[in-house]
């Protein structure tokens, strides 16, 4: 393909007055025309450019070509215009595929008699390059418009030059005009809950312009719900030549919800370690509550074996006894918790009378009350009413009330223990209200914690192994209820187990 393969002798003679021209070496392409313009021949660097086939377009009009030119003065009779002069000269863009323009500079050179040779010169590189720049400045800024994170460019003077929907969404700026102002500015403009987000970006602008680097700090932005974002915000400065602030660009994703859950993670790691510390420490523990009252058990009995003093044999007898209960409501426990944990707590739903079972806690506790020889204890039980019943545990029931006097009782040393019933629209209540030593409001939130034992001095000196009130918590959570508590150390404790009707 091209003139210079063919035989044609019109074309021949074409070919070779062009290769007089001077211009040779800059040639890009050729097309040679007859007298009523249509194509005779194009070289393959012609075909390639206009993405076509010689055979295609021989003995066409040159006009066909003219949906790949582009040039601002280019009009329909652009063609008649630039071949009836002798010489011509002008700058055309060749649109190659879709978007990229190759700038070109078309010579026409008249043959009289023959017909026309059209020459397409390859201009400067650059210029490709510069004129190219118009559909990727638009892709940039649909990448801008589009981006899910904030992207927010301000100028050396902290004046918003561009920002993205996401920014401006995120700050309320979206139905404001927002260029040109600095984010002072744009405080007066948006909500005020923004106010302490853009005080604090500006420092860390200037921070940034100061260190002259990339910084990355996370931002905390507050929502309209009234919760707050967390920003992972990029910024990058630019300078000019002689060291002045140009540009600032602010890019910022969206974090909060793996913030969540990295410090989720750190917690429950955190939490794991501790329950295992403490799963260890209240083997520790167990281990020592376990072996009291065991070694009081077989103490005892061997010395029973060689006692003969009956006194001293009854004596011996109710330690064993004691110590065996203590041993019996440990395992219980230990099973209880064990039971809960593993989820196959179950509680029947049977209707009882509440002030029935009430009494029978009620009439266990003033022998324990002798036996701790607490004899001033004021230990009374008051029934706003007399006829209430429940369809639940009754078992459960009474072993959460059991916990909770027992241990106001263990906790009061004079003063009173106060066990009031009544109820509520939807609850039925019972209040353990005592003037025993209290318990701080630190401790107050770990108390009813499975493993968490409060001090380990008060276990100590009470007795105990930390268990009644987890146990007792969740019992009441799976019966449908709760426990409330308040305390003040030194004053007294007033716990409420609250089940529904
Ligand atoms: P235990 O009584 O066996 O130690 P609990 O789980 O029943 O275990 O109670 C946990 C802790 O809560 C007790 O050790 C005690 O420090 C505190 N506590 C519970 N009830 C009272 C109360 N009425 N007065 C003061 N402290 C109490």
């Amino acid at each position: 393909m091209g003139i210079f393969n063919k035989k044609n002798n019109k074309e021949y003679k074409l070919a070779s007055a062009y290769a007089k021209l001077d211009s040779f070496d800059l040639l890009f392409g050729i097309i040679v025309l007859d007298l009523s313009f249509e194509i005779i021949s194009i070289n393959d660097k012609i075909a390639q450019l206009f993405n076509i086939d010689e055979e295609e377009v021989k003995g066409k009009s040159i006009s066909v070509l003219q949906t790949s030119l582009k040039n601002s003065e280019f009009h329909d009779g652009f063609w008649t215009e630039t071949l009836s002069g002798h010489f011509f000269a002008n700058e055309v863009q060749v649109l190659v595929g879709e978007t990229k323009l190759v700038p070109c500079r078309l010579k026409v050179v008249k043959q009289e008699e023959e017909g026309y040779i059209l020459l397409f010169e390859k201009m400067k590189i650059e210029d490709t390059s510069s004129i190219t720049m118009e559909p990727i400045n638009e892709l940039f800024l649909e990448l801008v418009q589009q981006s899910p994170d904030i992207i927010c460019f301000k100028d050396g003077g902290g004046k918003w030059l561009l920002a993205n929907q996401a920014c401006l969404e995120l700050l309320h700026l979206d139905n404001t005009a927002y260029k040109g102002k600095t984010d002072l500015e744009l405080i007066a403009d948006t909500l005020p809950i923004y106010e302490d987000a853009f005080k604090t970006s500006m420092m860390s602008d200037e921070d940034c312009w100061e260190q002259k680097k990339i910084s990355r700090s996370d931002e905390m932005i507050p929502l309209i719900s009234g919760k707050e974002a967390v920003f992972d915000v990029f910024k990058i400065p630019s300078f000019h030549k002689d060291g002045s602030r140009k540009n600032l660009i602010v890019l910022g994703r969206d974090v909060t919800a793996r913030r969540k859950a990295e410090s989720d993670l750190v917690l429950s790691k955190r939490k794991a370690e501790e329950s295992d510390q403490l799963k260890s420490a209240f083997l520790a523990s167990m281990s020592h509550e376990l072996r009291t009252p065991l070694n009081a058990v077989i103490g005892f009995s061997s010395l029973i074996y060689l006692e003969e003093d009956m006194s001293e044999i009854r004596e011996y007898s109710r330690i064993i006894t004691n110590n065996s209960q203590v041993l019996l409501n440990l395992i219980e426990d230990i099973f209880d918790i064990s039971l809960i944990e593993s989820g196959q707590m179950q509680v029947s739903k049977v209707q009882f009378d509440v002030v029935r079972a009430l009494n029978e806690v009620y009439e266990m506790f003033p022998v324990e009350i002798n036996m701790m020889e607490k004899f001033e204890l004021d230990f009374k039980l008051i029934l706003k009413h007399t006829n209430l019943s429940l369809v639940n545990d009754v078992y459960r029931f009474k072993q959460i009330l059991t916990n909770l006097i027992r241990n106001a009782i263990k906790f009061t040393h004079n003063g009173f223990v106060h066990i009031t019933l009544s109820e509520t629209e939807k609850h039925i209540e019972v209040e353990i209200k005592d003037s025993g030593i209290g318990i701080s409001k630190e401790k107050l939130s770990m108390i009813f914690e499975v493993f968490q034992q409060v001090d380990t001095g008060y276990n100590r000196k009470f007795g105990g192994a930390g268990l009644g009130l987890s146990i007792s918590k969740k019992l009441a959570n799976i019966m449908g209820g709760e426990i409330r508590v308040e305390s003040v150390v030194g004053e007294g404790s007033s716990f409420v187990l609250s089940i529904p009707k």
